[in-house]
């Protein structure tokens, strides 16, 4: 497997979340060439998977799939799915990125996004886009509103049955892509690599994934997205409608045992939204959340959380210890309250939600020349004055990749980063649009 040809653009957008869509966009406006380099088959990060967004509510697909389609449709910019960046270096005033596209097994050029092969396909496993809780083919289109609107393999779960090749309108099944690697150049580059949820398997006192009713918050937003597995919320357990949620916060941050002792920024805003939500479709439920302390520090935010109080949305103080099967697949809290009646409490709610904490989305390998802070996020140089510029010349961050972030914050840091990069473009000689 040799390296295949080097693309050159202006701009090289690592990530194709909401904070690189934005940053990418914002380039591509000032006439820049722009590579958006995408790990997953399809762009759009965490945000176009969740149901809401906080303070205000708002569809997240909704606001997420303009984007998206923005950035496919826009003359400028080159969108690079399921591809790795293996090492970024500067080479005098070029960057040069090594990047390896993963094979899909699906030609994208003839693929025409029918879905005929996923019909035919005799194999199920879980959906990892719907949290594990509902099905997919091991050949299937991310989601529905995916872009590209393209299949892929999961060479995993394949038992080479040869249907959806024979049912394939245009023969866009290819049983023998391989690997490429190739090279691409650029002057700038934007570092967009979001975040990832701490695995609920590292939490030995929530249960380690072993508690069919204990779930992580990225599976709540499924049970509450519009397309979601079951279109209402059902507990895993037994297909029930929860008559009592309970969410845990800091499951996992500010907890040096889990190796993260940084607060992770978004948990108490979006366990919030989540209550609130569930207070709309499951009305008779009784929603708690336990908490340390909340922070509800953005534009907006504290209303909110008194908004939900107002819902009813009840809130309790305290440290939850433990998490254990309880009766007919109920779920057993033992926590510290910190409330008037104080010391070891035991509760049971039907189903319960961890708040996990925020861990980086990409970490920079030795190959490339770029370091991390204490906390493993994309470490700054003047995190005060200039909070998008990283260590190496021409390259800056934006969103969740320097740290844990919220969507408003991602996406003005994301125009910060452009902007950065824009101005080291235009100080090289090249030519912003008039
Ligand atoms: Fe349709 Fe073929 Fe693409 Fe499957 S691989 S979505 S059958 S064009
Ligand atoms: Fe599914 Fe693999 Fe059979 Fe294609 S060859 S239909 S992907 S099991």
């Amino acid at each position: 497997m040799g390296v295949q040809q080097n693309l050159k653009f202006d701009a090289l957008v690592l990530g194709g979340g909401i904070a690189g869509l934005e940053a990418a966009l914002n380039l591509a406006e000032q006439d820049f060439s722009v590579a958006v380099v995408e790990k997953d088959a399809s762009i759009g990060g965490k945000m176009i998977r969740l149901s809401k967004v906080f303070p205000t509510l708002d569809c997240s697909s909704c606001i997420t799939t303009p984007k998206m389609a923005a950035a496919a449709h826009h003359p400028k910019v080159t969108l690079l799915t399921y591809c790795e960046l293996q090492s970024l270096e500067r080479r005098g005033d070029e960057l040069v990125a090594l990047i390896t596209q993963k094979p899909r097994y699906v030609d994208l050029e003839k693929c025409i996004g029918c879905r005929q092969c996923e019909y035919q396909c005799p194999v199920l496993v879980p959906d990892a886009e719907q949290g594990g809780l509902a099905a997919r083919k091991a050949i299937y289109i991310p989601f529905s509103n995916a872009i590209p609107q393209k299949a892929l393999i999961d060479p995993e779960n394949c038992i080479l049955c040869g249907r959806c090749e024979k049912v394939c309108p245009t023969q866009a099944v290819d049983f023998f892509q391989k690997v490429e690697d190739f090279t691409l150049t650029a002057a700038t580059a934007v570092i967009a690599t979001g975040f990832e949820m701490m695995p609920l398997e590292d939490k030995v006192q929530y249960g380690q994934g072993q508690i069919p009713d204990v779930i992580t918050a990225l599976q709540m937003e499924r049970l509450l997205a519009p397309h979601g597995p079951y279109n209402r919320v059902l507990r895993p357990y037994d297909g029930k409608e929860p008559d009592s949620v309970a969410f845990i916060q800091c499951a996992g941050s500010r907890d040096q045992s889990m190796g993260v002792p940084y607060c992770s920024r978004v948990c108490c805003m979006y366990a919030i939204k989540q209550a609130m939500l569930l207070s709309g479709s499951l009305p008779l439920a009784d929603l708690t959340v336990y908490y340390l302390d909340i922070r509800a520090f953005g534009k907006g935010y504290e209303q909110f959380f008194q908004n939900a109080q107002a819902m009813g949305v009840n809130f309790v103080k305290g440290k939850v210890a433990y998490v254990e099967p309880g009766e007919g697949g109920a779920v057993r809290l033992r926590y510290e309250s910190q409330e008037a009646e104080g010391g070891v409490q035991v509760v049971e709610h039907d189903l319960v939600v961890l708040s996990l904490g925020l861990l980086p989305g990409w970490t920079p390998g030795a190959s490339c020349a770029l370091s991390t802070g204490a906390d493993n996020f994309i470490k700054t140089v003047k995190p005060k004055l200039a909070p998008a510029l990283t260590e190496l010349s021409g390259v800056f961050v934006a969103g969740a990749a320097s740290g844990p972030k919220d969507i408003v914050d991602s996406i003005v840091e994301a125009g910060a980063a452009a902007m950065e990069a824009c101005r080291y473009l235009a100080a090289r000689g090249f030519k912003a649009a008039g």
